[in-house]
């Protein structure tokens, strides 16, 4: 007899209707021989209609407070639809978060599940009942009775860490669309259903903003080895099944505060070439990617920095046999790339006058050092203390490159060994990388991987840029650590490759993108700092997107960059930042052009499904 978590989210148990098909469901499944855990989320969108009462009542409403109305919401809906189950004769009961026990850090809004008892839930389970429980929320310690929740979107959380703590044989994600897709067919209609897609790659989607899945929850199917499919709760079709690595053995304690790290790696093949002063408009990096693509030359991380002026710096990285190639490619466009004739003019501060030609900069003596783990996923503290710990060693990051689940910096090579010895010993890892081999049904899917597995769209950033930022070490740890103390995660992390000496003082620009609803705050909490600079200077941006491709396979392809830059250029989008890791590539552009990048990249890479997909209201 298998034991089966099965979760359902807001639409599937929207109306009595819907409960009702649910439960007989639920019923289908235990009648099949299976124990079954049942959560669930609140009913339709009955918490946007409670945050909304909220803030017609305060601007700032306590996250305790918060908590406490949020919570209700789950409540309803595992009562209604125990009595659906025992009115078709199934047992049934309901269990609020704090009934199981469920135990979360004392974060208000964003708790972190630690621990889930399972006697409780077992003791039902052996009477021959379905239990039900309250998705989303949890309590603070058996002391305090604090009700938590964890974050929106995180029902999903809930089913894969009870999951976990059962050990269940599967999590099912029940959800309004027939599984994972390889674009919100919100936004893409003929998106595509995939049959199977890498943990890892489903983590990028996730937090890049694919919310059929709450990222912790990818986490934790990763790092516990769990079973987890995307279904519709309308069919009986199979969905979509997440793979993960085979587990290393973890503490269920704890739950999702596991080691945030764990591996550092390094990369010292690596040589950075870097763009300066190439016009800012669109066309500019598809152009000069695609060159680069033509000649096979594989490119590493790409990063493009803020506007200056009227102007971009592009750095990427290549592997030190293809950097005079690389160099030979870059030094034949740069001059193709010539401001317009209005635009040769001073970038404004008076420090660096623009040239009209794109000046190429190459430094061989790199490396790259990154530290991975799928526990560092909203725990913007664990970028700072890798920043931190390089400073202090005194070693000086010349490029920054984030995803959800790794942090690289490129570095100078003679830092290196010291660079590994530190993050080693800060995060108690050794340097070597987990062995994901033992998973042959991972290692197969990653071999047939596709350059690109899926796109997502994510219009909740916003962007901000520290100008004038003394170039020297430190300046990375003081700036990300300031905002990890209020809860800030912070993504795409781009340090310009230009430095600017003010008064005698080498300054580079930096920037990133944070939550929009912590944009002010990020600015509040820096803006003393940058003040102190004397010449710094904080802007935010809210009106802009990043447009992301995710996929296992671009890894060792040449020419993916290019063909998604060239899909905005032909749309007259310009790129205003670009990052990129091992199996991702970001864009920021502006939010009135995101829908229409979306849709320009989904059909560049021939995602595109025979037939639409119809979401529910
Ligand atoms: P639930 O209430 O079941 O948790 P959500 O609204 O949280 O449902 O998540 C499902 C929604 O996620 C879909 O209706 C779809 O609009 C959106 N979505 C975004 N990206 C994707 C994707 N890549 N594949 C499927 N759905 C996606
Ligand atoms: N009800 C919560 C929300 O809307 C949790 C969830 O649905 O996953 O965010
Ligand atoms: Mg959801």
């Amino acid at each position: 007899m298998a034991l089966i978590v099965q979760k359902y989210g807001g639409t599937s148990v929207g109306s009595v209707e819907r409960i009702q098909a649910v439960a007989q469901r639920v019923v289908n499944t235990v009648k099949a021989g299976n124990s079954v855990v049942v959560v669930v989320s609140a009913m339709g969108k009955t918490t946007d209609g409670l945050v909304k009462l909220a803030n017609e009542i305060s601007t700032n409403p306590s996250r305790r407070e918060m908590d406490m109305l949020l919570s209700t919401g789950e409540q309803v809906s595992i009562a209604l639809m125990s009595m659906a189950l025992q009115q078709i004769g199934q047992p049934a009961i309901s269990l609020t978060g704090a009934q199981v026990g469920i135990i979360t850090e004392a974060e208000h809004t964003r708790a972190r599940i630690l621990h889930i008892p399972k006697e409780r839930l077992e003791s039902h389970l052996k009477d021959g009942k379905v239990v039900v429980v309250a998705g989303f929320q949890g309590i603070s310690s058996l002391e305090d009775l604090e009700i938590t929740t964890l974050g929106r979107g995180g029902s999903d959380t809930s089913a894969v860490a009870l999951a976990a703590a059962l050990q269940a044989d599967c999590c099912e994600i029940y959800t309004d669309v027939p599984g994972i897709l390889t674009a919100d067919p919100r936004i893409v209609p003929d998106a595509c259903l995939m049959s199977e897609i890498t943990s890892d790659e489903m983590l990028e989607l996730a937090s890049l903003g694919a919310k059929v899945l709450h990222p912790r929850a990818v986490e934790i199917a990763r790092n516990y080895g769990i079973t987890l499919v995307v279904r519709s709760s309308w069919t009986d079709d199979p969905g979509t099944r997440v793979i993960s690595p085979s587990p290393i053995p973890r503490p269920l304690d704890g739950l999702e505060l596991v080691r945030p790290v764990d591996a550092v790696e390094f990369d010292t093949d690596q040589a950075k070439v870097a763009l300066l002063r190439v016009p800012d408009r669109p066309g500019v990096a598809a152009k000069m990617f695609g060159e680069i693509g033509r000649q096979k030359l594989n490119v590493d991380l790409i990063i493009q920095s803020i506007h200056e002026g009227n102007s971009n710096d592009i750095a990427f990285t290549v592997n030190k046999h293809s950097l005079n190639q690389a160099e030979a490619v870059t030094a034949a466009i740069a001059p193709t790339l010539r401001q317009r004739s209005n635009s040769g003019s001073n970038s404004g501060n008076g420090a660096d006058p623009l040239t009209n030609e794109a000046e190429v900069m190459v430094e061989r003596n790199i490396a790259k050092i990154s530290i991975a783990g799928a526990g560092m996923i909203g725990r913007p503290g664990v970028a700072a203390q890798m920043f931190s710990a390089l400073a202090a060693e005194n070693i000086n990051i010349l490029m920054i490159s984030t995803s959800e689940v790794k942090v690289s910096c490129v570095i100078h090579q003679k830092d290196c060994d010291r660079a590994i010895h530190t993050l080693c010993e800060t995060f108690a890892v050794n340097s070597s990388p987990v062995d994901e081999s033992i998973n042959i049904e991972l290692s197969e899917l990653k071999k047939s991987a596709p350059p690109v597995r899926g796109v997502a769209l994510d219009l909740k950033q916003a962007r901000i840029a520290i100008r004038f930022v003394p170039d020297r070490p430190g300046m990375a740890a003081k700036i990300f650590t300031l905002l990890a103390e209020k809860g800030v995660s912070v993504d795409t992390i781009i340090q310009s490759q230009r430095c600017r000496i003010i008064d005698g003082i080498p300054t580079r620009d930096m920037a990133f993108t944070v939550a929009q609803a912590d944009a002010d705050e990020a600015r509040d909490v820096l803006a003393p700092l940058v003040q102190g600079w004397q010449f710094g200077e904080i802007t935010v941006d809210k009106a802009i997107a990043k447009v992301s491709i995710v996929g296992a396979g671009m890894v060792n392809q040449p020419g993916v960059a290019a063909k998604m830059f060239d899909a905005l250029a032909k749309q007259q989008i310009n790129i205003q930042m670009i990052t990129t890791s091992e199996i991702k590539i970001s864009c920021v552009v502006y939010e009135d052009q995101a829908v229409t990048a979306l849709q320009a990249v989904h059909a560049a890479f021939e995602l595109s499904g025979t037939k639409k997909i119809a979401v529910p209201a």
